[in-house]
């Protein structure tokens, strides 16, 4: 059985599925493994590291795609990359199955087996391939550190001969992974943060790293789901939150919104009013970008000046620190890849509770029943 890693097509990817630490680990499981050549050279690792595991190395991508049995990637593959695998080929990769499940068609026409790492149930025994929260947790320290290097002003309260310097005040909205990660690394920095959320549980956690956490009067609407996931809120809830947020922004030199609805558009968080009550100076890092964004103002991937206020909505934070990424996300799908192989031979079981619910397609059939219901609707 012969895994594949293909080089990454898509702009301003440096992430590549599997490092070489991870592909020796997976050669110990009597299977073969190609790389495409410089596929891991953006995240610093060579032909030769790749080959020192003891992967095979080679330039004919057509010729990998025909032979592969398993492709593991970042992003989904291109369609004539689908169409171009065999049909008893399993993909594996962060596919956007609930985003833009029609560009999965050529997958099902192609009959392949398909599993999106964004499927993966974030239960207990699905930690060590929870690439989500890998992702998150890259995205949200890159964050803090973008919005460090970019106001003009230092984060860490300084005494000096020549005056007290204060500290920057950084706001957070969403407290999930990638929230948790940019409180840690802003308070690491020196910075004094404020975070809200929508989820109870968040408050301690907030508050644990040194913050303090911004609560708001939701008359006890019901605002997780079982599975620990903030639901969608009413109009009256969401303003509610907003209404906070603009009285906060006066004051923040640095915001980063994180927050996100699985499968929804993001919540919209500060309309234009809150950003033009910011000061001169401050930054809005908006990481929703992918899925609408939580700022009016923010664009996805660019940046938007307003009355000296700058809004960045950057759609691939991870990619921009790909060295630690793709070793996060190469474990990540490794232990994946654990589940599906036995005895060097693919053994993949629908009614395990983390193979299963991860599937998206299989044979011709949309198996996951969230994106069959996308696809049926549409
Ligand atoms: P996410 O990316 O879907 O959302 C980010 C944050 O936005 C969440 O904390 C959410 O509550 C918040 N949010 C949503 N709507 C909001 C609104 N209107 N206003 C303010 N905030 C809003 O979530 P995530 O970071 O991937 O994870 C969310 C939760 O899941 C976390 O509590 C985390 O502890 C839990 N989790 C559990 C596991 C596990 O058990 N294996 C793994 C990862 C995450």
């Amino acid at each position: 059985m012969n895994i594949a890693v293909l080089r990454e097509t898509s702009a301003g990817e440096a992430r590549v599925a599997l490092m070489p630490d991870s592909v020796k680990k997976l050669l110990s499981a009597n299977v073969s493994l190609t790389v495409e050549s410089e596929a891991g050279l953006a995240a610093a690792r060579s032909d030769d590291d790749y080959r020192a595991a003891g992967a095979e190395v080679s330039a004919d991508r057509n010729a990998i795609i025909a032979a592969t049995d398993v492709l593991v990637t970042v992003n989904r593959p291109p369609a004539d990359v689908f169409a171009a695998l065999k049909s008893s080929a399993v993909v594996l990769g962060f596919l956007r199955p609930l985003d833009e499940p029609a560009a999965l068609e050529p997958a099902l026409a192609a009959g392949l087996t398909t599993f999106a790492m964004e499927l993966v149930p974030r239960i207990t025994r699905a930690q060590s391939m929870d690439a989500l929260s890998s992702m998150a947790t890259v995205a949200g320290y890159k964050a803090v550190v973008v919005a460090a290097a970019s106001i003009p002003r230092m984060f860490p309260l300084l005494m000096t001969a020549a005056g007290t310097v204060p500290p920057a005040r950084v706001l957070v909205l969403g407290a999930g992974v990638a929230g948790l990660q940019a409180i840690a690394t802003a308070r690491r920095l020196g910075a004094v943060v404020e975070a809200y959320d929508v989820r109870a549980a968040a408050g301690e956690q907030v508050r644990s790293l040194g913050a303090t956490f911004l609560e708001v009067d939701l008359g006890g609407l019901k605002t997780e789901d079982a599975g620990g996931y903030a639901v969608e809120l009413s109009e009256e809830a969401l303003q509610r939150g907003r209404d906070l947020i603009a009285e906060h922004a006066k004051t923040a030199d640095v915001i980063i919104t994180t927050a996100q609805v699985p499968g929804r558009r993001a919540p919209l968080l500060m309309e234009e009013a809150a950003v033009n009550g910011m000061k001169r100076g401050s930054i809005v890092i908006d990481l929703a970008g992918s899925t609408g964004g939580n700022v009016t103002l923010s664009k996805a991937d660019e940046v938007v000046e307003r009355d000296g206020v700058t809004i960045m909505a950057p759609t691939n934070l991870p990619a921009t620190v790909p060295v630690h990424a793709s070793q996060l996300y190469s474990r990540n799908v490794s232990a994946f890849l654990n589940l599906l192989i036995k005895d060097g031979e693919l053994n993949i079981d629908l009614n395990d509770d983390v193979v299963g619910p991860s599937c998206v397609t299989q044979a011709g059939k949309w198996v996951n029943q969230r994106v069959a219901s996308l696809r049926n609707g549409s």
